[in-house]
């Protein structure tokens, strides 16, 4: 992870951050170094919890996991590339739950909804995790790990790829809409997770999928019909920047949690038809 994944998502960021700057897909409200030192300053205790827990944790927990052939993919010896397809799909199907569950338990919303409160969408907020989120995912991994019997090298073969998609889908790069469609019959793309992030409940409230976009599919979540430029980005209680201070975002999960309400006090909606096809 120090000396190979570390480096590749640096790489990554720092590619896409280039791209949205280029070939912007919404259009950006707040000043990006702004936001970028925000969300940087933010995820400084999510990063280490990542290099201090969330991965060694695990890595140790599938290790002692493979000795004692606990787990679903160390109970039969499988063939090198099904286990790595098997991790892969069970993981990310695993974390489509994990998510679900982050925006339906109001316990675990409290520190999602810091995630969600940023009023723009880009590549930076792929970091800006509250790290009340970050111990809860560390617990969960833990857990997935366990039941899957996910071995250590490939824990952090599907970790690189699972957070490479993160920063991807977060991104506000603009692709060519033909090659997002095609993009999107397999992966989550940045206008399909564009639209988890409106302040409509109803359109958070889908497309959960991190890696695949299949599981949304599944499960009847899947919304691709809004156009980007008619979503507004953000939770509906939470609008004013200077409610949104470093400060305060620390402390969000801890205070009371608003009503899914605009500050005029309405809750904002959308009447549209909904599209199998993602649209620009
Ligand atoms: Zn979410």
């Amino acid at each position: 992870m120090d000396y190979v994944g570390n480096p590749l998502l640096t790489c990554l960021f720092l590619a896409l951050l280039l791209l949205q700057w280029r070939f912007p897909l919404r259009r950006q409200h707040f000043k990006v170094l702004h936001r970028l030192v925000r969300n940087f300053v933010l995820s400084l205790p999510g990063f280490a919890i990542v290099r201090l827990a969330m991965l060694p944790i695990p890595i140790a927990i599938a290790m002692w996991a493979q000795l004692q052939h606990i787990g679903l993919l160390n109970w039969i010896h499988f063939p090198t590339w099904t286990v790595v397809i098997a991790t892969v799909l069970l993981m990310d199907y695993a974390y489509w739950w994990w998510h679900w569950a982050m925006h339906m338990v109001p316990f675990f919303w409290r520190f999602h909804n810091v995630h969600h409160t940023d009023l723009d969408l880009d590549v930076s907020t792929a970091a800006r995790f509250h790290f009340g989120e970050m111990i809860l995912s560390t617990a969960f991994l833990s857990l997935a790990v366990v039941v899957f019997g996910i071995g250590p090298i490939m824990l952090v073969v599907f970790f690189v790829s699972f957070e490479a998609a993160t920063l991807f889908h977060h991104s506000n790069w603009r692709l060519p809409i033909y090659v997002e469609r095609i993009l999107n019959l397999i992966l989550v793309t940045p206008r399909m997770h564009g639209i988890h992030h409106s302040i409509v409940q109803r359109e958070t409230n889908s497309n959960w999928g991190t890696m695949f976009c299949w599981w949304d599919k599944l499960h009847r979540t899947l919304r691709r019909d809004v156009p980007q430029d008619a979503v507004t980005i953000g939770v509906a209680a939470y609008r004013e920047e200077n409610e949104l201070t470093l400060g305060k975002l620390f402390v969000m999960p801890f205070r009371e949690q608003r009503e899914w309400r605009l500050p005029t006090g309405e809750i904002p909606e959308r009447d549209q038809k909904p599209a199998e096809e993602l649209v620009e």
